[in-house]
């Protein structure tokens, strides 16, 4: 039964596409991720190395859910070292929220995750990092040898793929993304990288089938896609688009397997637009 809906659903193109798109953002982070925790452990070593002052450890608790200002001196001092590795160092590209200042000098993580979006502050270690957080870390932080526009190309489709409200891709949108993966990819193999395996998992994404064997893991990634959509509109408060909650909380409802699979999120006040906004006027 639920393996029947999951297939009604893959009968729609550009839903099949908007999975098949997600398959690859999994596909490309498992491909950096060795990269990543490699350069960003060199970074963290080079950075105390550099400045022995650095090594010293944060008595003072300092967290930057309150404002930068208040940080300890030797804190203070990490932060100008993470501006200067930004490529954007402006207070509205920083999320110092993210941060847990205090452990800048032993924790390798607490200092990429000032160069992520925001959300990051649960994520300590690689694995919970998604495509999101990898690729913004590559963008922002010049440690990094890379051309920055080819890593926000990809960024761009990984936004418009995430916010698309009717969760579909045509095939010209997926010929661009294609086109933007693959270049990224093959630009990160001249920085050594054994990336052979991801180039050619994403090219042969295309040839997703609705077999039975496949079921499992095409309803696995679809958890995994949807899941990763609904916190990212539930978490973003200020610019929280009703239109796009409503329209997936009717997508969710209306596929039985989808529904029980959700039913806690869908039982979340911020997750019923329609009664908030009945409420609020
Ligand atoms: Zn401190």
């Amino acid at each position: 039964m639920a393996h029947q809906q999951l297939a009604n659903r893959l009968n729609n193109s550009g839903y099949k596409n908007w999975l098949k798109a997600g398959q690859c953002l999994l596909v490309l982070a498992g491909g950096i991720a060795p990269y990543i925790e490699h350069e960003i452990r060199s970074f963290h070593e080079y950075v105390l190395n550099q400045n022995t002052q650095l090594q010293r450890r944060c008595h003072s608790g300092c967290s930057s859910k309150g404002k930068l200002s208040f940080l300890c001196p030797l804190c203070s001092e990490w932060s100008k070292v993470i501006l200067r590795y930004h490529r954007q160092p402006n207070v509205s590209t920083v999320n110092w929220d993210n941060c847990s200042p205090a452990l800048w000098s032993q924790d390798h993580w607490e200092l990429a995750k000032a160069y992520m979006p925001k959300g990051a502050y649960k994520k300590s270690a690689l694995h919970q990092c998604d495509a999101s957080a990898l690729l913004n870390l590559l963008n922002f932080c010049n440690w990094f040898s890379v051309d920055p526009q080819l890593v926000r190309e990809v960024i761009c489709c990984r936004n418009e793929l995430m916010h698309s409200s009717e969760m579909c891709m045509d095939e010209g949108w997926m010929k661009r993304y294609h086109g933007a993966l693959l270049r990224l990819l093959r630009h990160l193999h001249h920085q050594v990288v054994p990336l052979d395996e991801a180039v050619q998992q994403i090219e042969e994404v295309d040839s997703v089938s609705q077999s039975d064997t496949m079921a499992l893991s095409v309803s696995q990634l679809e958890a995994e896609l949807l899941g990763e959509r609904l916190r990212e509109l539930l978490q973003d408060t200020e610019t929280q688009d009703a239109e796009c909650l409503l329209r997936l909380r009717e997508f969710l409802q209306a596929n039985t397997d989808l529904r029980e699979r959700f039913s806690e999120e869908l039982q979340q006040e911020q997750f019923r637009p329609q009664e908030a906004a009945a409420m609020s006027s």
